[in-house]
């Protein structure tokens, strides 16, 4: 069966499509959500999800998370004395995630479709889809994570013509796309988004405000309490969904720091960020040609579109209440799992065409005349412009630059700059023409995108009909089959726990950061517990180790309510 996954900048999700619809699969804790963090201990296991990032409290720097961002970018995180890129690290994810899905469907999952940010361009797509390969999968498709959450919520089987915008606001990005349903086609119709904004930054309001109030300076503060802080404010900031008056506090040098802030005057600080949110959906709006007005509905997406600064904002701007029919943690997975349903032609799901839009513009160099015969080189032609409908086809003519020029070369590139060198290089191709006068002889450059991201260029010698084609992919970026063996040869070294394992050892890790947190009687109390805990380990009895692990869980939590009120 092919999964859906959505891979998550905070948290990842995996969902499949049983008889009676999409359904979310639990991971091995039992949870819907697997936070995106991996850590490599000490001796050399990987931990993925709340594991992880319950190690990265007291390791933080054998600990990575919101990898998501640095996709594609050569960007390298140091754990542990290694160093890791951002396709590895979710690849640890996505294994994690096809786990869990195999011992749920209790068959091998190696097919799945995983949804990107719509405005993901090539380089980041494809890093995506090796992180699959990585992680054993075959990717049958990239899905736009609008586009997965349209499908989620069923907006395909609207039988009236309807134009949504979907506002997906992540942990780290930004997202918003028109799509319109048309007969039985779901067309997205534009997109925008901002790759450095989401969840994250609404909880840096919360931290910077604590930090002010309190008169502390966050470069005085160790790693390890600037994510204790990031905790508390977190916590914090998710209250607001059911209060209109939130404490965080902080325990700091003997004495509790706390900070209490008031729905409006959060609703004040947010103001920056509520700015910035405004302009990739005039940006959308204005490439698809919708006025505001004309948008029937909008549908949330994203952990961070609970939040009612977030919601107010939107129903102040499009003077509607938002879908909220799907829980919008859960969209983006259950319309991936929609997607491979209909991508196997399972007949629950009806037929539905899907089209999607180029997500930035595709073009190539040229030169421009700025005075007569005067040329100055390195300016972009754009051939396919951001948000053409996909399958898309375009051509441009160029003309010889030189007397007796022999050669002209095509330099494809991806961006929205005027300059070529600002722009993302893909590839190029050469073809040669007659020698003629300057501007006499001509190619016509023929660029074709289709749904799966491919990019064919074809060019063609006006005069002699010749034509040369090339499938363009991203340099350095495709790894052949035998490159990703040597890679996960390479990785080898790293171990992966067993899955049955993963309560236990996540309960010892709460155990050993909540002792670290702790001083005098209670340490010796932990002490005691976290021992009896090791050795109904010892006993491998899971009867005894299931009572022990109730008990502590049970202790545990008691702990930290008493310690908190
Ligand atoms: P996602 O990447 O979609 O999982 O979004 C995660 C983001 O949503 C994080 O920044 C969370 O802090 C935020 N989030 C999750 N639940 C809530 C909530 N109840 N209220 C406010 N923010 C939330």
């Amino acid at each position: 069966m092919i999964i859906g996954i959505d891979l998550g900048t905070t948290n990842s999700l995996a969902a499949c499509f049983t008889g009676e619809g999409a359904e979310i699969i639990s991971n091995r804790l039992g949870k819907r959500l697997t936070p995106s963090v991996v850590a490599v201990d000490g001796e050399n296991n990987i931990l993925v999800g709340e594991t992880a990032k319950e190690y990265g409290l007291v390791h933080p720097e054998r600990m990575a998370q919101v990898f998501k961002r640095s996709m594609g970018s050569g960007k390298k995180f140091r754990l542990g004395g290694r160093e890791f890129r951002a396709d590895e690290l979710s690849s640890f994810v996505l294994r994690s995630l096809k786990e869990d899905a195999e011992a749920f469907l209790g068959e091998p999952v190696t097919e799945a479709v995983i949804s990107v940010p719509a405005y993901f361009d090539d380089k980041r797509r494809k890093a995506t889809r090796r992180a699959g390969e990585l992680a054993g999968l075959t990717v049958e498709r990239i899905i736009s994570e609008p586009t997965a959450a349209a499908i989620s919520y069923g907006l395909y089987e609207k039988t009236k013509n309807t134009r949504f915008l979907v506002f997906d606001l992540g942990g780290g990005t930004f997202d918003v796309s028109i799509l319109e349903l048309f007969q039985n086609i779901l067309e997205v119709r534009a997109v925008a988004g901002d790759n450095y904004l989401g969840g994250e930054d609404f909880t840096e309001i919360l931290v910077a405000e604590f930090l002010e109030k309190n008169g502390m300076d966050a470069d005085r503060l160790s790693e390890k309490e600037i994510a204790k802080l990031y905790r508390e404010a977190e916590l914090a900031k998710k209250q607001f969904s059911e209060k209109n008056e939130v404490t965080l506090r902080y325990p700091y040098e003997g004495e509790e720091k706390t900070l209490s802030v008031t729905l409006d005057r959060y609703e004040t600080l947010c103001e920056p960020l509520l700015e910035k949110i405004r302009r990739p959906i005039q940006r959308s709006l204005s490439d698809a040609h919708v006025r505001l007005s004309e948008v029937d509905e909008v549908v949330l997406v994203g952990g961070a579109t609970r939040l009612p600064v977030v919601r107010n904002f939107i129903v102040k701007l499009f003077r509607k209440f938002p879908d909220t029919t799907v829980h919008p943690d859960e969209a983006v997975a259950l319309g991936a799992a929609v997607q491979a349903a209909m991508k196997e032609r399972r007949e629950e799901v009806k037929e539905v065409i899907l089209t999607d839009v180029c997500s930035f513009t595709l073009g190539t160099e040229v030169s421009v005349e700025r005075a007569r015969g005067l040329y100055e080189s390195g300016h972009f032609l754009p051939i396919i412009e951001r948000n053409t409908v996909i399958p898309a086809s375009r051509t441009e003519r160029v003309y010889t630059l030189h007397d007796n020029q022999e050669i002209i070369r095509v330099r494809v590139l991806q961006g929205e700059s005027r300059f070529a060198q600002n722009n993302l290089y893909l590839g190029e191709l050469e073809i040669r023409v007659p020698k003629k006068k300057a501007g006499e002889e001509a190619v016509d450059i023929t660029y074709t995108y289709d749904i799966n991201s491919l990019l064919e260029v074809e060019v063609t010698v006006v005069s002699t009909g010749e034509v040369k084609k090339q499938i363009i992919r991203g340099k350095d970026n495709d790894l052949t089959p035998e490159e990703i063996g040597e890679r996960m040869k390479e990785l080898a070294y790293l171990k992966i726990p067993p899955r049955e394992q993963e309560e236990n050892r996540l309960l010892l890790l709460k155990g050993e950061r909540i002792y670290e947190e702790s001083t005098g009687e209670e340490r010796v109390l932990l002490d005691v517990w976290l021992r009896a805990f090791e050795d109904a380990l010892e006993t491998r009895d899971a009867g005894v180790i299931g009572d022990a692990r109730r008990e502590l869980k049970e202790r545990l939590k008691e702990f930290e309510e008493w310690n908190q009120d």
